[in-house]
């Protein structure tokens, strides 16, 4: 059997994830963290959280960064309000992108992750260059704290992501993998470009889509239940088993508004992983 852990996208105060109480309902040892909103990132809250973990045995795998402002209303708001691109809230988000690293390092955790935003098309541009250094400067901050960056697929191809991670030119940039996004962004198939990123991957969410109806990369395709979209589940776990994945299936359905609905579906989530795991030899 392909044993690698399930875990699933957890919120405490900010972000789409499921409750930590639904975490441990569900009996998963493994979550991905989006972080807490400031006020609740203090030492004694790490304490009590670290202490809440080791009483159901669950670990954090990964902390994802979100900040105060990012909207994913549409895709066009999504580009000017997510992440480091928007440069008027660049440098304050990296200044707080070092704090949430240094609270991530009091849980014990090794991974941040990020929606940095629309990587700029143009190689040439000035932007480009200084999220460059934006994203080079935050990898620098995470290596003194013994931490990596994966960057989440999506907002654009994974071949400019690629280019982008060589760019900034730093040992400790990776990928956390999200096949449903390519499909939501309209960005291609999420089964090629794993292959195309392979190695990178240093975690996953399982989370699927729909394409839109609309136009593409302009209009938003629709989250649905994971396996009942076009990113084929058994094919995605497959592919990353051929990669060498060996990191947590980070279940992902943003629904908070409706949290039992959320909740069935993730279960039903675990079910069809567990069955696809054990038909993996
Ligand atoms: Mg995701």
């Amino acid at each position: 059997m392909y044993d690698v852990p399930i875990g699933v996208f957890t919120s405490i105060d900010a972000g789409l994830g499921v409750n930590f109480d639904v975490v441990c309902e569900l009996g998963l040892k493994s979550i991905q963290l989006h972080t807490p909103k400031r006020e609740s990132r203090t030492p004694d809250n790490a304490s009590a959280f670290l202490y809440k973990l080791s009483e159901h045995d669950i670990k954090i795998t990964t902390v994802f960064l979100g900040f105060e402002g990012e909207s994913y209303e549409t895709i066009e708001i999504t580009s000017q309000t997510v992440g480091f691109v928007p440069p008027k809230t660049r440098s304050a988000r990296l200044v707080e992108a070092f704090e949430i690293s240094d609270f991530a390092k009091l849980l014990g955790v090794t991974y941040i992750g990020s929606h940095i935003g629309f990587v700029p098309h143009d190689r040439r541009s000035n932007e480009y260059a200084k999220v460059v250094e934006t994203i080079r400067t935050l990898c620098e901050y995470l290596k003194k704290n013994s931490q990596a960056l994966t960057l989440e697929t999506g907002q654009e191809s994974v071949q400019l992501l690629l280019m982008f991670m060589d760019d900034v030119a730093c040992d400790n940039i990776f990928i956390n993998f999200d096949p449903a996004n390519l499909i939501l962004y309209g960005i291609g198939n999420p089964i090629e470009a794993l292959k195309l990123v392979g190695k990178r991957v240093r975690g996953v969410h399982c989370k699927d889509a729909v394409s839109t109806t609309g136009t593409p990369g302009v209009d938003w395709g629709r989250e649905v239940p994971f396996g009942s979209g076009e990113v084929d589940a058994e094919k995605f776990i497959k592919t990353l088993r051929e990669i060498g994945y060996s990191g947590a299936l980070t279940i992902e359905r943003e629904i908070p508004e409706q949290p039992e609905r959320q909740k069935e579906e993730i279960d039903a989530a675990i079910k069809l992983i567990n069955s696809i795991k054990s038909r993996i030899f």
